[in-house]
């Protein structure tokens, strides 16, 4: 039985003092919840604020990227060591907002996979097809394509460490969600990807997040398919009301 997930994803949203007040308000009204993973991605800023309020609760840190040197003469960027420094648990890699604005690769991906394990993150690996890629059936040669990518040359038990979610580009703050069925569909394929080329168990094990669009009148619905394992959660993860009530609606 698979734990399920929420996880949000503030992108470049919320200043220091918003994003506590957003963590502040998460973390007293989900203390009693059992039964499901609560992950936060506050942008860089705010991240080590967020870590100490976080500190000892059931809500867990996540960064919304990180690059895959370890140290360097890299402007601007942030290393996985510093992420686990200040207190992440997960990290968010291959976004398609990364892959669209900043011409990040599987190649990429891939890298970045590879250090954030070597640190013990978690990544989450965002895998999805555009609008025009899925008008063309090209839906699970995309997928497959980025699978063979971000994971290349991985171990059995790096994948067993992984989580994976499935972002339709398209559904991904548009308002439109994929139905459960077209959501359940893609689940299903990557699962049987994971069996052919890991194992029938690491299959099993892993968890894959459905993101596009998820609030809490979809949440249920999306969650009773059997490859869904939770939710990454971009616009409805930035009030508490909508997050919170996502997060009920998972268990
Ligand atoms: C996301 O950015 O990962 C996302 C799923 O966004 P939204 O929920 O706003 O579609």
């Amino acid at each position: 039985m698979r734990k399920p997930i929420i996880a949000g994803n503030w992108k470049m949203n919320k200043t220091i003092k918003e994003a506590l007040e957003l963590i502040n308000s998460l973390k007293r009204e989900l203390v009693y919840i059992e039964g499901v993973d609560i992950i936060v991605c506050p942008p860089y800023t705010a991240l080590s604020d967020a870590s100490e309020i976080l500190m000892d609760s059931n809500i867990k840190l996540g960064a919304q990227d990180v690059y895959w040197e370890h140290s360097g003469a890299f402007t601007g960027e942030v290393s996985a060591l510093m992420l686990k420094d200040v207190g992440c648990e997960y990290v968010i890699l291959g976004h398609s907002e990364r892959r669209k604005y900043f011409f990040e690769t599987d190649e990429a991906v891939n890298k970045k996979i590879k250090t954030s394990l070597s640190v013990g993150l978690t990544p989450i690996c965002c895998v999805g097809e555009t609008l025009d890629e899925r008008e063309e059936e090209k839906t699970f040669d995309i997928i497959k394509r980025q699978l063979q990518g971000a994971l290349k040359d991985l171990s059995q038990e790096d994948i067993s460490r992984l989580v994976i979610a499935y972002e339709p580009v398209w559904a991904i703050g548009t308002g439109k969600t994929a139905t459960p069925v077209q959501a359940e569909e893609v689940h299903k394929f990557i699962r049987t990807w994971l069996e052919r080329h890991y194992s029938y168990q690491t299959s099993q094990e892993l968890r894959i997040l459905y993101g596009g669009s998820v609030k809490p009148s979809n949440t249920k619905e999306l969650m009773r398919e059997d490859d869904i394992d939770g939710a990454l959660v971009g616009g409805a993860s930035l009030e508490s009301v909508t997050f919170i009530e996502i997060v009920k609606n998972a268990i």
